[in-house]
């Protein structure tokens, strides 16, 4: 059994990522987040407003347009409230979202399973992983006060993850040995650029190891239509504690880029429900 109460050492491209995180949260603080113990979102772009909805929607029935948001009246308002609150669901497509996702594996599985959208992932074949597990704060371990996750148990849960993760890094490095040894030997040939097949495949298995609370990285692109299936889902009580951390922040940040739109899809859920 794998199990260590020293903290891995951080691997370089974790530092890396440590850093771009502070960098990011100086330089858009109102579009990120950190969440639990070495989570992350950034809100890093997005395309349309609710003035592109209009625009989009008014395609059937007019030529008139207005230029952007500051434009919208009572009967555009009202435009929003009828496409939403009826299904008309294409004109939402039209605004598209940018974010950044750091977060567990875990929690990436849940959130995969939202397929309306765009995924690009930090690769475990191409990059060692990244040097940090989840821990759970005291919420995420007790339910109605009782504690789930013992101060004892927690202790051997997070001694176990540094184990793992302390046996990916001594095993690849051994192995990484042996590879240069075997070049130095000139029983392998040496490869220079690109990328190396043998530590590669040290990589691809060795990752097996590596438990669901690693943290991964992740680009998400996803249209307002399908944001708000998301919202939906993943904002109720019933969804896991962990992605809702998630999905309530990236919905504040959605709200703080679009009010309008905010304030309109919280009228239909509260009528709706
Ligand atoms: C609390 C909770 C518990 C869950 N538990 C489980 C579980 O135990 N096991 C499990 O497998 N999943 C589980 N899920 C995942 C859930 O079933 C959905 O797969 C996930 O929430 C993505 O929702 P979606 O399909 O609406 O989103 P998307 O994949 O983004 O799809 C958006 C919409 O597009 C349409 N669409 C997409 N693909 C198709 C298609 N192939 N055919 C027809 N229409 C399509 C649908 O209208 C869909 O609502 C759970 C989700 C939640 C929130």
């Amino acid at each position: 059994m794998t199990e260590s109460t020293q903290d891995p050492p951080i691997n370089a491209g974790t530092r890396e990522l440590l850093t771009e995180i502070e960098t990011r949260c100086h330089a858009n603080p109102l579009y990120t987040r950190r969440i639990g113990s070495f989570g992350f979102l950034e809100l890093e772009e997005s395309w349309g407003d609710e003035a592109t909805i209009i625009n989009t929607a008014r395609i059937s029935t007019t030529n008139s347009r207005i230029t952007d948001v500051s434009q919208c009246g009572e009967r555009e308002k009202n435009l929003l409230y009828q496409l939403l609150s009826k299904n008309h669901g294409t004109p939402f497509e039209t605004v598209h979202f940018r974010w950044r996702v750091i977060a567990p594996i875990f929690v990436l599985r849940q959130w995969m399973r939202h397929r309306i959208c765009s995924y690009n992932e930090f690769s475990q074949r191409y990059r060692e992983p990244i040097t940090a597990y989840y821990v759970p704060d005291s919420e995420a371990l007790t339910v109605n006060g009782f504690e789930v996750l013992t101060p004892d148990l927690l202790e051997r849960y997070e001694a176990r993850m540094n184990g793992l993760h302390l046996f990916y890094q001594e095993e690849y490095n051994a192995i990484c040995q042996r590879i240069q040894q075997a070049e130095e030997a000139g029983t392998i040939p040496v490869i220079k650029g690109g990328k190396n097949p043998y530590r590669a495949r040290a990589r691809e298995l060795l990752r097996n190891a590596m438990p669901v609370s690693t943290y991964s990285d992740l680009y998400w692109t996803i249209n307002f239509r399908s944001l708000m299936n998301f919202f939906n889902l993943r904002r109720k009580p019933d969804a896991q504690y962990e992605i809702r951390q998630y999905a309530d922040a990236a919905f504040e940040m959605f709200r703080h880029k679009l009010p309008l739109l905010a304030e309109t899809m919280e009228r239909v859920l509260r009528e709706s429900s």
